[in-house]
C-alpha cells in the first residue's frame, strides 16, 4: 500500500495558492488536509473542495466532499436547524425508493474515495455513514461535486441561488482525448469584454486511448472507466446550472472503429451528442486556447498540442489566429504502447522515441513551415507537467505554470530526470496526475525533440488550450 502523503488522486495534487488562501478565510483557519476545488461561485470563490483521504497528520479524512461557500453554508444550517434532518430520516423509513437511491449515492461516494486510498471504502459514504442522513451541508457538498445525491438534490431546491445576480447561460465543455478527460465549467462575464468565470475545471487520466493504436477500437474497460468519470462530469455540470454541456473527443475516438459505443455512452452519461473533432479543427482550437490574448509582438507562433495520441503543430502570426496546422500520429500513449519500454526506460527506448518524433518532424517540415515563428507556445499536459517538475512544485499550481517560460536546457534535464526514474516513482512525484506517470517519458521527448529541431531555446507553457475554446465557443467569444 501507499504511504500517506503519497496518495493518488488529483485531491493531493493540485491546488492554487489563492484558493488555499480563499479557503482558509472561508474555513477561519488553516485545513488540515490536501484539497482540490471541484466547484466554485459566480464570485469565482470557492463552494466545494475535495479533500484528500488522509490528514497532514496521517489520520482518516472521511469527509471527500465539503462545501466551504459560507453563505452556502448558513443557508443550509437554517433548513438544519428546521429539523429536516430528522425529517429526511423519517422519509428514509417511509419511502423505499428514496431509501434505495441514498443508499446508492452512500456507495458510490465511498467508491469514489477509495480510488485514492482503497482502505477509506470502509469509512463510509457521504458524511461516513452508510445509511440515512446526518448532514445536508455534506449532501449538498456531494451534489455538487457530480454525486447522484437525493438529499443533495432536495437541499439545491430550498436554498439555490446560494448568491444573487448569478448570470444565466453558464454552459460546460468536456475535451475527451487519448489519455485524459477534462471538464470546464464557465458563466458568463458581466460585459461583452469581461472574462468568464471559471465554476470548476478538472481533469482525470481515464486512458480513453488505451489499446486503440493497436487493435483499432476502443477497449471496453477503457470505456467503462471513462463512463464514470463523464458522468460524474455530466452531473456537475447541470448542478452547477449548466444549460448548455458538449462533449468533443479527438485523436482516440477519430482513430476507433467501434465509436459509437463511445457516442452511445456520452449520450447516456451526459446528455449530449458527441462531437468527433477532426486533426485540422483540434488544431484551430488549440491554437486559439493556446494563444489569446498574447502579446501580438511576440508573433508569429507556433502551438505544439502534445497529446496522447496525437500531437499537434499549428501556426499563425497574430494570436488566436490559426493559419496553416498538422496533426502527426506522435502521442505520449501511442508511443509508450509502441515502444513498450522498460522500467525505467532504456537507451534505446529513449532512442526509439526519438526516431519516432524525427520521422513526425520531417512531415511537419514539409507540410507547414514553422521558421518564421518566433514564439513556441506548448500546451497540455506533458509540457504543463514538466515545467511542474523542473519548478520542482510540491503541489500543482497552474498559475504558477501558465504562460511561464521553458528553456530547452531545463527542459531537457527534467526529460533526462524523468527517464532515470521508474513508472512508481514518476507517480509519486506531488504534481504527477494519477495515471500520466508511466507515458510522460514518451511526450517529453517529443517537447524537447521538437526544440532542438525546430531552433526554440525556449518555450511558452499554457495551461490554456482546446478546452478553453470549446467553452469559449458555446459563450459565442471567438
Ligand atoms: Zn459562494
Amino acid at each position: 500500500m501507499e504511504e500517506p502523503g503519497k496518495l493518488g488522486g488529483v485531491a493531493q495534487r493540485e491546488l492554487r495558492a489563492a484558493d488555499l488562501e480563499a479557503v482558509r478565510e472561508q474555513i477561519g483557519r488553516d485545513p488540515t488536509t490536501a484539497f482540490t476545488v471541484v466547484a466554485r461561485c459566480s464570485g469565482g470563490h470557492p463552494l466545494v473542495i475535495r479533500n484528500a483521504p488522509i490528514d497532514a497528520n496521517g489520520e482518516p479524512f472521511p469527509t471527500t466532499f465539503w462545501l466551504t461557500c459560507p453563505d452556502a453554508v448558513k443557508a443550509i444550517a437554517r433548513v438544519e436547524s428546521e429539523g429536516w434532518i430528522a425529517k429526511l430520516n423519517d422519509r428514509v423509513h417511509e419511502d423505499e425508493a428514496f431509501d434505495e437511491a441514498l443508499e446508492a449515492a452512500h456507495r458510490a461516494y465511498a467508491d469514489e474515495r477509495a480510488e485514492e486510498w482503497d482502505a477509506a471504502r470502509s469509512w463510509g459514504g457521504v458524511a461516513g455513514t452508510r445509511t440515512g442522513v446526518k448532514c445536508l451541508h455534506a449532501h449538498y457538498a456531494y451534489r455538487l461535486a457530480g454525486g447522484d445525491d437525493p438529499v443533495g438534490a432536495w437541499v439545491a431546491e430550498r436554498i439555490e441561488p446560494i448568491h444573487p445576480g448569478q448570470r444565466p447561460g453558464r454552459v460546460a465543455a468536456v475535451d475527451q482525448g487519448t489519455n485524459s478527460s477534462r471538464l470546464l465549467i464557465v458563466e458568463p462575464g458581466a460585459g461583452p469584454d469581461d472574462p468568464p468565470t471559471e465554476l470548476a475545471r478538472d481533469m482525470v487520466i481515464t486512458r480513453l486511448g488505451q489499446g486503440v493504436d493497436r487493435t483499432g477500437a476502443l477497449d471496453a474497460e477503457a470505456l467503462a472507466r471513462t463512463a464514470l468519470v463523464l458522468g460524474r462530469y455530466g452531473r456537475r455540470a447541470r448542478a452547477l446550472g449548466a444549460e448548455t454541456i458538449r462533449v468533443a473527443a479527438t485523436s482516440a475516438v477519430r482513430d476507433a472503429a467501434n465509436r459509437d459505443r463511445f457516442a452511445d455512452i456520452v449520450r447516456i452519461q451526459t446528455g449530449a451528442t458527441l462531437e468527433v473533432i477532426d486533426g485540422e479543427r483540434e488544431a484551430g482550437l488549440s491554437f486559439l486556447g493556446a494563444t489569446h490574448g498574447l502579446d501580438p509582438a511576440l508573433g508569429p507562433f507556433v502551438v505544439m498540442d502534445i497529446g496522447g495520441g496525437s500531437t499537434e503543430f499549428v501556426t499563425g502570426a497574430l494570436p488566436g489566429a490559426a493559419e496553416r496546422a498538422i496533426s502527426t500520429q506522435l502521442g505520449s500513449v501511442r508511443q509508450t504502447e509502441r515502444v513498450a519500454p522498460s522500467d525505467p526506460p532504456t537507451p534505446e527506448d529513449l532512442a526509439a522515441f526519438e526516431r519516432a518524433a524525427a520521422a513526425a518532424f520531417d512531415d511537419v517540415e514539409r507540410t507547414v513551415p514553422l521558421g518564421d515563428a518566433r514564439t513556441l507556445v506548448s500546451c497540455a499536459g506533458t509540457a504543463t507537467t514538466m515545467l511542474a517538475v523542473h519548478l520542482r512544485l510540491e503541489r500543482y499550481d497552474p498559475d504558477r505554470i501558465h504562460r511561464r517560460w521553458f528553456s530547452v536546457e531545463d527542459a531537457e534535464e527534467t526529460l533526462l530526470r524523468l527517464a532515470r526514474m521508474t513508472n512508481a516513482d514518476r507517480g509519486a512525484l506531488p504534481v504527477m496526475a494519477p495515471g500520466r506517470g508511466d507515458v510522460i517519458v514518451a511526450g517529453a521527448v517529443v517537447l524537447v525533440a521538437a526544440m532542438r529541431r525546430f531552433g526554440f531555446d525556449r518555450t511558452l507553457v499554457s495551461e490554456t488550450d482546446i478546452l478553453d475554446s470549446l467553452a469559449a465557443e458555446l459563450l459565442g467569444i471567438r
